[in-house]
Parts: structure tokens; C-alpha cells; sequence
């Protein structure tokens, strides 16, 4: 739902509240330059602070001119988990405002003449979709690496990264950017920088699917281990084509058979077995078996026929973003589509600039990206959020409207249709729209996540579908909840607990976490989900039956003067009337009198005039039979 406009406080009257202003040099915010535009601190002791209709915590910190852990700490007593980075309105600033004895005013809300308010509306963002196909050209697959911690991850990063720096670019300082390039056989490839599947999901959750192929690490001396398997249920639930890279492969302990019997045990069957996953032996430390592992990505990519239109405005999606000191806002972009060039006025998330200045991964200079190419950008005013849509944009008048259209979106005004309940789902297969139940299980051991699994597979499914998306022995995470919310799914716990991060995750994604120390109850709750999720069955109940002793007229109106046999008559429900044996007409009872009164129902044995709702012909001797129709309860 839309947030409600902010509401405007009234001019400041009186002197601020003495004492917990702290001074400038206490804060601990990045430093102030550039100060976001849309707004500008107090400059003297009393003049209340203007704020605009939503900013990040780190600039409220600035207006205010306090230190960000004061606001930080001012929005946890009011119980909203915030980072420097994310995003507040402009009602919850008012309250962290408040809550420091500080005095704020709304914005001026002055369109320009040119650009009345109707016109800034949101526009439809039309990012993804390419109408000329003729346009489409190949693009670099953008990958992804997963797997268990210490497995190799960012070894494995890195091993990419020095062994494929072409010899121009030999030299080059490399720069943690949050995503590199490189070339292997003339071709490219991107690699992001975060790797595990926390990361990966979180950007799903927020609708942002960078990546093309997601590359497992398992390491050959260690086997499969619980992030692994958390990791092959986060790429799957994305349907993201994977690749195994079985690392370590220069380990005296190496055991590859094993690592890919338990691969198989966990529904990823390489294709070695005949199955459709490749898996790669390699080694981040000698080198080994790297550039058979590109060539494997590429054939992965090539399956996939990712392709773009190089040749329009740019669109794609930020990558990380940061405040520095002295260059402002930082953001790394990955272009998705179209090719992104200096001087661009872009919008990222709500925030909007021109780009100043552009570098790859090497910390070069350059003024173009192409589609996959990840750059960071100066330019803009304020920090984007990881995950946010960017787009170039002709105008600002269209920037303004799309920053309208990703405040709406933010706000959950627009997309926000995930059942995260099993109450919503619930609502949603009545009317409808979905057809399956995604379940997270966490269990407290092996023994009974295996129980439940089992009795759960036996549970029927001809209308409505179950799917286990993940399920691992130990507490229920961050990473259970992040999944969850980027698959709609519900979280189901049998004696576990949840640490403090996943309740916080629980509370800020809304998933339904539903915890139980009784199987039976488990069950039984996960039953009555998915038979309260079948459709219903409509089926007809007779309330009851009243003969027709008489006729009244009022005006061009027939009042049957009856006596009702059995049941009761109700106002407003179904009836059908009946001559001699026969059905001749069916509506609905219009109104129901007892005496001169009108009333809600009347029982068997008592008189009542009925008017039935669209017909006058009722005969004496007719009989009316009332009914309704409902879903029929499942036994
Ligand atoms: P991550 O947690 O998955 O990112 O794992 P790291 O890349 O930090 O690696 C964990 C440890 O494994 C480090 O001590 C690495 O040096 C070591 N390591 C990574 N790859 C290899 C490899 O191919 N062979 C050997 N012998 N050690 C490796």
C-alpha cells in the first residue's frame, strides 16, 4: 500500500529544546560534502530543519547535524532496524527528530509551472523489455560463486582475476569495485564480487537478477556442508543454471567420488552421471583446471543465449554504493541493457545525477559500458540502495517521474504481490493466483527433518502444490528468511530456534515463521493449508420454505402475504419459486416484513410478506424456498 502523504508540521514557534543537540564535530557520519540536494540543515541554532519526503539515515544524521549513531539509536527505540544506506519517510525522520529535541519542517512542495504534478507520474518502466529483437546482440554471462565458507570462494575470485588480466591491463591497480570483467579466448565475463548465497537472495528478494550462472565451490577434501547445501536450494529456488567447481583439487585428501555421490544425494546430479550439472576440477592455489572452468561458463552462457540492445539509453541495477569523503556517492552499476556513457543523467533508486565520472574494475577511466559491464559512477547526490534499478534517462522531468515510480515501488505500492503468509496465500489461491506452497524446513536433526519430509511428501497435492525449497538441520537463519521472501515462501520450524538477525529479517520481510515441537501439529497445520487452499466447492443448503396465502399490491409491487412452512426465510438470500412441482423463477428475496416491520428472518410457523427482488409473478399457492449457496467444507 501506498504510505500516506507526510504530514505537514506547522512553522516553528518556539526556541528548540536546549541541550541535546551535539555539536558538528561530533559527528561520525561520512563527511558532509556533497550535501544532498534536496534539503539544507539549519544553518542557525532555531530555524526548524527541512526534510524531505524520504531520505537515507545518513542524511537525516547531516540535516539534523548529529552524529548517525544518535539516529541510529533514535530509530532502534522506536524499533526500526535501519543502516546508514537505507532509506526513511519523512514521518519516521520527524519522530527520530523529535526524539533528539530537534524542530523539523516539511519541504516545499513548489512543481515548476512547466511541470505540473499530474505530469511527474510514474512512468512505465519498460527496462527489460526489447521490442526490436533485430537489435539483440550476445552479451557476457554475469557469474556468480557460492559454497561453503572456506571452501574457496574468494580464492577462486581472485584466481580468475590474476590469471585473466589481458596484457594491456597488466599493471593495472586492481579495484574492489563489487564486480570485475575479464576476457578469456576474446570473450568476456563478469564475475560479482559478494560471493555466497546470502548476498546472491538478498538481491533477489529485491526483484534484482544479476546473475546468469552460478558457480558452486565445493572443496574436494571437505565435501558437501551445510552452506553448500543451503547454497544449491538458494540457485535452484532462482532456476539459475549451475556450474560445480570442485576446488582443492590439488589436496593430498581430495576425494572427488565422494563430493559427487553427496552431490547426487542432494538432487544435483553432474553430468558425468547423466545428469545436466558440469562440475570442473580445479584449484585456486596451482591454477589448475581455471581456464577449463571458463570455458564450461561459456558453454553455460552460450545454452542460455543471453543477449541485449547495446544501442539505447542504459538500465540495469546497482551493484553496491557507498558515501566517500571526497567523491560523494560512489555507486557500481551493472549495465543490463543498452550502453551507459558519461555525461548520462541517470536515476538510481530515488536518487538522481548526472555522471561525472565513470572507471572499470582497473580504475580506469572510460566513457561507454556495454551490457554485463559493471562501472562505477560519480554523479549522483545521494547513496542508492544495493539492488536498485538504475536507468539513463532523456530528461528531468522523466528522472522525477521515475524516481516516482521507484518511491511508489519502495513504499510496496506496486509488485508487492508475494504471499509471504500461509493467511495471504490462503486468500490468493481463493482467488485464484497461486498454486503451490513454497516451504523452508529447518529442523532441530536429521531424524526429524527426514520424518517430516517423508510425511509431508504423503500429504495430497492434486490441487494445490508443496514444494520443500530448502531444508537443513540447525536454527532458522537470516539466509532461511532471505530465501523465503524472495520465493514467497513460509518458514516451518520443529524445535528450533531463531537468532536474532533471522527474527529481524522475520520482522522486516514479513515471511510467516511458524515453529512447532509436535510433528502431528506441523502436519497437520501444513494440511489444513493446502486443503483450505483448494478451491471450494460450492454447494447448495435450503434454509427453508414458505407458502404463498396471499397477495397485496403496493403500487407496481407484489407483496406475498406467506406462512413459512419450515426453516427460516432470511432478507437478502438466494430463493426460488415454485408452481405446483416445478422451478419457475430464481433471485433473490427482496424484502421480508413480519407485521408492518422489516425484518432480518422469520421462522417456520409464522406469518411474513415477502417481495422477491425482480418479479411480481407469484401466484397464491406458490411456494418460495430460500437457500444459499457456500463453499462446501473439506472433511
Ligand atoms: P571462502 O571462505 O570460500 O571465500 O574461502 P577462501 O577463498 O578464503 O579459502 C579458504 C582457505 O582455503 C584459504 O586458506 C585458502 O588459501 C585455501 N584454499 C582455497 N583454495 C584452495 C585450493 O585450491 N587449494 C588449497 N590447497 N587451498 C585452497
Amino acid at each position: 500500500m501506498p504510505k500516506a502523504r507526510p504530514r505537514r508540521l506547522p512553522p516553528h514557534r518556539g526556541p528548540r529544546p536546549k541541550g541535546r543537540r551535539p555539536q558538528r564535530q561530533q559527528q561520525q557520519a561520512p563527511a558532509p560534502e556533497p550535501v544532498p540536494a534536496p534539503a539544507q540543515a539549519a544553518s542557525n541554532g532555531h530555524a526548524p530543519v527541512t526534510l524531505p519526503k524520504s531520505m537515507l539515515v545518513g542524511d537525516l544524521a547531516k540535516f539534523l547535524e548529529v552524529p548517525v549513531v544518535d539516529v541510529m539509536r533514535a530509530l532502534v527505540g522506536m524499533g526500526e532496524m535501519k543502516t546508514i544506506n537505507q532509506s526513511i519517510d519523512f514521518e519516521t525522520a520527524v519522530l527520530v527528530a523529535t526524539e533528539l529535541g530537534i524542530e523539523t519542517q516539511a519541504e516545499e512542495e513548489t512543481p515548476a509551472p512547466a511541470e505540473p504534478e499530474a505530469e511527474i507520474a510514474p512512468v512505465k518502466l519498460d527496462l527489460w523489455t526489447e521490442d526490436d529483437k533485430t537489435k539483440l546482440k550476445t552479451r557476457p554471462p554475469v557469474v556468480t560463486i557460492l559454497g561453503h565458507v572456506d571452501h574457496g570462494k574468494t580464492s577462486l575470485l581472485d584466481a580468475i582475476r590474476s590469471t585473466n588480466v589481458t596484457a594491456r591491463e597488466a599493471g593495472g591497480i586492481t579495484q574492489h569495485i563489487g564486480a570485475y570483467q575479464i576476457e578469456h579466448d576474446g570473450r568476456k565475463v563478469t564475475f560479482l564480487d559478494t560471493p555466497g548465497h546470502e548476498a546472491f537472495t538478498a538481491m533477489r528478494a529485491r526483484g534484482a537478477m544479476l546473475t546468469d550462472v552460478a558457480v558452486l565451490v565445493v572443496a574436494a577434501d571437505d565435501g558437501v556442508q551445510p552452506q553448500t547445501v543451503e547454497a544449491i536450494s538458494h540457485v535452484k529456488a532462482a532456476a539459475v543454471p549451475m556450474v560445480v567447481a570442485l576446488n582443492k583439487i590439488d589436496k593430498a585428501d581430495a576425494n572427488p567420488d565422494q563430493v559427487k555421490a553427496q552431490l547426487a544425494e542432494r538432487g544435483v546430479t553432474i553430468e558425468e552421471y547423466g545428469g545436466e550439472t558440469p562440475l570442473v576440477p580445479v584449484s585456486a592455489r596451482t591454477k589448475q583446471g581455471i581456464p577449463d572452468l571458463l570455458e564450461v561458463i561459456m558453454l553455460v552462457a552460450d545454452v542460455a543465449e543471453l543477449k541485449a540492445n547495446p544501442d539505447r539509453s542504459a538500465a540495469g541495477r546497482v551493484v553496491e554504493a557507498h558515501m566517500d569523503a571526497r567523491r560523494g556517492a560512489v555507486a557500481t552499476v551493472l549495465v543490463q541493457a543498452g550502453t551507459l556513457e558519461r555525461g548520462d543523467l541517470v536515476v538510481a533508486g530515488t536518487t538522481y545525477g548526472r555522471v561525472r565520472a565513470m572507471t572499470d574494475d582497473k580504475g580506469k577511466t572510460i566513457g561507454r559500458a556495454e551490457p554485463s559491464r559493471p562501472v562505477e559512477i560519480l554523479g549522483l547526490p545521494n547513496v542508492p540502495e544495493a539492488g536498485d534499478i538504475f536507468r539513463a534517462v532523456p530528461d528531468e522531468k522523466t528522472a522525477k517521474a521515475v524516481v516516482a515510480q521507484h518511491q511508489l515501488e519502495r513504499a510496496g505500492g506496486v509488485g508487492a504481490e508475494k504471499p509471504a503468509t500461509l493467511d495471504e496465500m490462503f486468500a490468493q489461491v481463493k482467488e485464484g493466483k497461486a498454486k503451490e506452497l513454497k516451504l523452508v524446513l529447518k529442523a532441530d536433526v536429521q531424524g526429524s527433518l527426514e520424518a517430516i519430509k517423508g510425511a509431508l511428501a504423503k500429504v495430497p497435492q492434486d490441487e494445490v502444490g508443496l514444494q520443500v525449497i530448502h531444508d537443513g538441520v540447525g536454527d532458522i537463519t537470516e539466509s532461511d528468511l532471505t530465501l523465503a521472501a524472495a520465493s514467497g515462501a513460509v518458514v516451518i520450524g520443529f524445535n528450533t530456534k531463531m537468532e536474532a538477525p533471522a527474527r529481524r529479517a522475520a520482522e522486516s520481510t514479513n515471511v510467516d515463521v511458524r515453529q512447532y515441537k509436535v510433528i502431528y501439529e506441523l502436519l497437520d497445520d501444513v494440511q489444513k493449508a493446502l486443503t483450505g487452499m483448494l478451491e471450494p466447492e460450492m454447494v447448495e443448503s435450503i434454509l427453508g420454505h414458505a407458502e404463498v396465502r396471499q397477495l397485496f399490491t403496493a403500487g407496481k409491487t407484489t407483496i406475498a402475504g406467506c406462512m413459512v412452512l419450515d426453516g427460516v426465510i432470511r432478507r437478502s438470500v438466494k430463493a426460488r419459486l415454485i408452481r405446483a412441482t416445478a422451478p419457475v423463477w430464481e433471485g433473490s428475496i427482496g424484502s421480508l416484513r413480519r407485521v408492518k416491520d422489516d425484518v432480518r428472518e422469520v421462522n417456520a410457523g409464522l406469518e411474513c410478506g415477502i417481495v422477491l427482488d425482480g418479479t411480481n409473478d407469484v401466484q397464491v399457492g406458490d411456494v418460495i424456498e430460500a437457500f444459499v449457496v457456500e463453499p462446501k467444507p473439506r472433511a
